[in-house]
């Protein structure tokens, strides 16, 4: 898609979407982008990072037919009939191998057992030994009478059900969670091959914005944006790479763009709206950019940009640090996770009941922070008081947004609305 260009500015011809449609453009370019090389890290250096190879059962999981119940092992056949006694031959405990020349289970025979054992052959049933109760030996043969009866398979886990040895346990393009570390490391994976990370530029912009370390003059502002998005970026899987921060000047903002455009994804933050010193969208407007949208029927965030520049991907995010947050989160966060190497997820909302009624003007699909609380399943939330969305401090307080669809004006409390975790 090529963007067209008035005579007298560069800037893109206005295109404005709804938030489904900007969504939906996003994930359409993220699945046609390429993740980077491949790396080999130690498993636990991989808890976040995005496999790059499929993980493989090395061995039926489970390995053996494993008891997940104390208790004996039995031919349920036996006890149909309750309660009756078995012979008890031996015992195995997690770790032994059955030895099948004492412990095969024949008929009318038991071999005490514990979780995580293996079956002893013959056998087809454990029954928890809180159902039985051990006899005194009597002329050197001990006995178990067992008060339940069970049917064959019962509590235990035959060889192969979870896995057979050779079975893709995690695919590729899968992000490392805990889980995922445990099933990489039953399977013997001390070592994981991973994608590199997608280097992403963060280029704040504004006349008015000074680095953090710096005492601020009384117009001034720090840049949070930087730091922010960069915190966002390592969250989705990315390495932010800071980049100076950009003057509201075209020709040093046009290199800071260029340098940008060396990284896998630019972000921009600021600049993106009407003003007169606007010019993030006529500087990459020169640049010869192919902008997807120019907005979003979104609140906040509306003025976000979405286009390549130099076949690399940008996001012009605006620079009211609300926005900032939660045009990444809607927008910038898929691309990352493709260019990742992840595979694609949808958006999924969470419905929590509102606690108390929201009154919005009607025509955007508004994102507003929000406090998630109660309990259990008592998810309740409530509107921040913000300021608007400059008001950092408020959205730090917030844990969530609540999401409100464009044609709703009032939502009464107690209703179910959807919510975005942050
Ligand atoms: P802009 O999108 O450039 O019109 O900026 C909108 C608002 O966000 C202004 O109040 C800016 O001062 C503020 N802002 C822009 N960039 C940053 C930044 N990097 N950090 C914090 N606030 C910013
Ligand atoms: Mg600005």
């Amino acid at each position: 898609m090529s963007s067209s260009h008035s005579s007298s500015s560069l800037a893109p011809s206005a295109r404005v979407v709804s938030f489904e449609e900007a969504r939906h453009l996003v994930e359409r370019h993220a699945v046609g982008v390429c993740p980077g090389d491949v790396e080999t890290v130690d498993l636990l250096a991989g808890l976040g990072r995005v496999l790059a190879e499929g993980i493989v059962a090395d061995r039926d999981f489970p390995p053996f037919a494993r008891a997940t119940r104390d208790g004996y092992a039995v031919q349920a056949a036996d006890l149909a009939q309750v309660p009756t006694r078995l012979e008890v031959l031996g015992e195995v405990k997690a770790g032994d191998w059955p030895d099948p020349e004492k412990c095969s289970v024949g008929r009318g025979q038991a071999v005490g057992i514990m979780t995580g054992a293996p079956l002893p052959a013959g056998a087809d049933a454990v029954v928890m030994v809180e159902y039985t109760s051990l006899l005194d030996k009597t002329a050197g043969t001990v006995e178990v009478e067992i008060r339940r009866s069970l049917k064959s398979g019962e509590n235990f886990v035959p060889r192969g059900a979870e896995a057979r040895a050779g079975q893709l346990l995690l695919d590729r393009g899968r992000r490392l969670d805990h889980a995922g570390i445990a099933i990489a490391a039953s399977a013997g994976k001390s070592r994981v091959q991973v994608f590199r990370k997608p280097r992403v530029a963060v280029l704040s912009t504004g006349d008015e914005v000074v680095e953090i370390d710096a005492a601020p003059g009384a117009a001034q502002i720090r840049n949070s944006n930087s730091y922010s998005l960069a915190a966002q970026v390592q969250n989705a899987g990315g390495e932010a790479v800071r980049l100076a921060i950009a003057p509201d000047e075209r020709r040093r903002l046009r290199q800071l763009i260029e340098e940008g455009l060396g990284c896998d994804l630019l972000l921009l933050t600021g600049g993106v709206s009407m003003g007169k010193y606007d010019l993030v969208e006529q500087v990459l407007g020169e640049l010869k950019a192919d902008f997807y949208f120019t907005g979003a029927e979104i609140q906040p965030g509306r003025p976000v940009v979405f286009g390549t520049c130099s076949k690399k991907y940008f996001f012009g995010l605006p620079g009211n640090p609300v926005s900032t947050m939660v045009t990444f989160e809607l927008f910038a966060r898929p691309m990352i996770a493709a260019l990742a190497g992840m595979t694609p997820q949808p958006l999924i909302f969470l419905r929590a009941q509102l606690k108390s009624e929201i009154r919005t003007k009607t025509g955007l699909k508004r994102f507003l922070p929000a406090v998630l609380s109660g309990e259990f399943e008592n998810a309740e939330v409530e509107l921040a008081r913000w300021q608007g969305s400059g008001d950092i401090a408020t959205l730090a307080r917030a844990n969530c947004y609540v999401v409100i669809p464009p044609e709703r004006g009032r939502i009464e409390a107690g209703e179910w609305v959807p919510v975005l975790m942050r």
